[in-house]
């Protein structure tokens, strides 16, 4: 396939190796000069605009900062731009509305549009293991999953429109959740005279389990390996982790659900982040207390 990639940052910049890998043409764009010069080496061939990145492709991919960035590039350059009937694939995090603001119009002009937004770091997009989350109608999904295999460990259907993002947002307040809470019990473990090693072996097959205290231990040296070893840096950054909340906090006001849990995580996190800690990653939480 012919498949149009834009946006080959941390996260992008990997995932269009790993098309190209497995025998696709990638037609790559970037605003910046540096993930360019990445993405030619990775051996797509890169465009001066996304417009001319997306003449002739059977499919497009967006890896973007926001909802914004992604409104604008597909409603200015892609929608009317790519080849009609084209399938189009978001798989930034951004807010529900503007995924399904945009898969309408998308549909509207003759595509297909999922949102398909991804679970897993930038080792996961490097190796081809993310998790992909879909959202979109089941012709859509079908179409999806060839484009996304050759990067994915996993890619799951979430239901309709906007359903992927949902999953995503929801899973990360969660995971922010459950951090914090490892982080606490960690530390009270400690101050009460508790060798964290000894809690970590305790708690971890015991009903205190979880992926954040047994998969990615947020203590130096106790527990499992992970970017607390080597001084909280590389991981997944406290300042990614509160853009999740974020969405996820929008989506609960605009929806009416309580999530006292995620309103506190959000306020923890981003306390954090005026600490100076926005790029260290989000297990430094422990840090904090
Ligand atoms: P990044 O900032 O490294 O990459 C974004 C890229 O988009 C940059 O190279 C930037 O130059 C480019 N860009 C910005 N505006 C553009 C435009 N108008 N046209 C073309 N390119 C443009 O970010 P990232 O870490 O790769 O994250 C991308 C998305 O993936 C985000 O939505 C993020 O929330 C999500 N995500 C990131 C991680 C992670 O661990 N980094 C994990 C899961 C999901």
């Amino acid at each position: 396939m012919k498949i149009a990639f834009i946006g080959l940052g941390n996260m992008g910049g990997g995932m269009a190796a790993n098309l190209v890998k497995a025998g696709h043409e990638v037609s790559a764009f970037d605003l910046s000069e540096e993930a360019i010069a990445r993405a030619r080496e990775n051996g797509c061939t890169t465009f001066g605009t996304v417009r001319e990145a997306v003449q002739g492709v059977d499919a497009v991919v967006t890896m973007l900062p926001n909802g914004n960035i992604v409104r604008s590039v597909l409603t200015n350059d892609v929608i009317g731009h790519a080849p009609e009937g084209v399938l189009i694939l978001d798989c930034s995090t951004i807010d529900v509305a503007t995924v399904r603001e945009m898969i309408d119009a998308a549909t509207a002009a003759g595509y297909e549009m999922v949102d398909a937004p991804v679970s897993g770091g930038i080792a996961a997009a490097n190796g081809g293991n993310l998790t992909f989350m879909v959202g979109g109608t089941d012709s859509a999904f079908a179409r999806a999953q060839p484009v996304l295999e050759p990067m994915a460990k996993a890619v799951i259907r979430a239901g309709e429109a906007g359903a992927g993002q949902v999953a995503k947002m929801c899973n990360n307040m969660l995971l922010a959740a459950h951090m914090v809470g490892t982080c606490e019990a960690m530390k009270l473990a400690e101050r009460n005279g508790l060798d964290p090693q000894k809690f970590y072996e305790i708690s971890s097959k015991s009903t205190g389990y979880c992926w954040s205290l047994n998969d990615y231990t947020p203590v130096p040296n106790v527990g499992a390996a992970s970017p607390a070893d080597n001084d909280y840096n590389g991981g997944f950054a406290v300042a990614l982790m509160l853009k999740d909340l974020r969405l996820a906090m929008a989506a609960a006001e605009a929806s009416g659900a309580r999530v006292p849990l995620g309103r506190k995580a959000t306020e923890i996190y981003e306390e954090a982040d005026k600490a100076g800690l926005g790029g260290k990653d989000f297990g430094s939480i422990f840090t904090t207390l």
